[in-house]
């Protein structure tokens, strides 16, 4: 118990860390208030959980930073009962934090050892209402779409036209898009009819990339 409390009183710290960067949707901060961040790091690591960084989870991966979780949550503008399509699991957190918004979440990850060990996490932090799909993110999924939201959690080198074609009208899609880390820019895609999208720009990030296909050595 003392341990929860604990970890509350960090996450709160966190949320509060948010606020001064100038994230401002209640919603957003109340889900990252819910999310036990530690229990996505291995367990050496908690007490880095609560800091506002990257770090680094299994398969060469990263679990995003506390502040690009809730930029790319908040970017989203999410409305109850949305499907929303992540594309990188990765460690699960930003998926469970989508679920904290009320929303239904499908999420694509490549890697098959992290995928497993995810769906696994997932189900014991009682969050087995989020739909774990394993392949590759660059196809989307065809048999749940469309979808009203997508948030992809690599960094894209173009903007994937696949996933753009999985948006509902009206739907958004928020993704880091560059050359490399170095000129990352998150951007939001905006399915304004049938065949037109209108992009705007939210600044620079830093992403592991989008890679295609799956890899399960
Ligand atoms: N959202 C994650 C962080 C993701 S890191 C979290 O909250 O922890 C980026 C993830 O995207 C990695 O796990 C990487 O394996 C995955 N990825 C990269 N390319 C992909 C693709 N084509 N399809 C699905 N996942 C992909």
């Amino acid at each position: 118990m003392k341990e929860h409390y604990r970890y509350s009183g960090l996450r709160q710290r966190l949320v509060g860390q948010l606020r001064q960067k100038g994230i401002k949707n209640e919603a957003v901060l109340a889900a990252i208030m819910r999310v036990p961040r530690h229990l996505f790091l291995e367990r050496a690591f908690a007490d880095w959980a609560y800091k506002d960084v990257a770090f680094p989870i299994d398969a060469e991966q990263t679990i995003s930073q506390p502040y690009t979780v809730a930029l790319q949550t908040t970017l989203l503008q999410l409305a109850k009962g949305e499907k929303v399509l992540e594309i990188g699991t990765g460690s699960g957190y930003q998926a469970c934090v989508l679920a904290e918004m009320d929303v239904k979440v499908y999420t694509i990850e490549r890697q098959e050892e992290l995928f497993k060990k995810t769906v696994v996490r997932l189900d014991a932090l009682g969050y087995g209402q989020v739909r774990t799909l394993y392949g590759d993110g660059y196809a989307g999924s065809p048999r749940f779409a469309p979808f009203d939201k997508i948030i992809v959690t690599a960094g894209a080198v173009n903007i994937p036209l696949t996933l753009c074609s999985q948006l509902r009208i009206g739907g958004m899609m928020v993704v880091p898009i560059g050359e490399d880390e170095a000129s990352q820019q998150m951007k939001r895609i905006t399915r304004v009819s049938e065949t037109n999208f209108k992009t705007e720009d939210f600044g620079p990030c830093a992403f592991v990339p989008f890679l295609s296909g799956v890899n399960n050595m």
